[in-house]
């Protein structure tokens, strides 16, 4: 993992913040094979149209297993930042800043809280808008057979409007 010089670039799932998004671990995979294509999704139940978010695995009105994917807006407004100096995870660089973002009406799901990236702090303010970006962030290991393979993965947060 980078920016930890005990690890000397070694693999350290203690260490690692991010989920194991492959399909054999990863029930909501195909969020992240959705983030990918630079698409935000979830989950909507097929028997009572629930639309959740984060993505489940089950519906928690009906608890139907029938669940499609949909698309999200990949822009919203802030509505309110929070930054995070302290009490961060290893291997991040403080500030953090995290934002609760509301879509445009219409949208399935009216907010998501997110991290907003490429941006200083106080250069985002309430009602800007922001849009989805989706980044790399370090493979893990998977034992696949006899060997170990790394797996790719992504995530996501938001950043301003250019
Ligand atoms: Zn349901």
């Amino acid at each position: 993992m980078k920016g930890v010089p005990i690890l000397e670039g070694r693999y350290s799932n203690i260490l690692d913040m991010f989920p194991v998004e492959c399909k054999e671990f990863n029930r909501i995979y195909t969020f992240y094979n959705n983030l990918k294509e630079g698409r935000f999704t979830t989950t909507k139940c097929k028997g009572c149209g629930k639309v959740s978010y984060p993505p489940r695995v089950i519906c928690p009105e009906c608890y139907s297993e029938k669940l499609e994917w949909i698309d999200l807006p990949t822009r919203g407004k802030v509505v309110t930042i929070a930054e995070k100096w302290r009490g961060i995870p290893i291997c991040f660089t403080p500030p953090l800043i995290d934002a609760w973002i509301e879509f445009p009406d219409g949208s399935p799901v009216k907010h998501v809280l997110s991290r907003l990236i490429n941006c200083e702090v106080g250069q985002v303010k309430e009602g800007d808008e922001v849009q989805l970006a989706v980044f790399d962030v370090p493979s893990h290991p998977m034992d696949k057979g006899k060997e170990s393979i790394m797996v790719d993965r992504v995530f996501f947060a938001f950043e301003p409007v250019k």
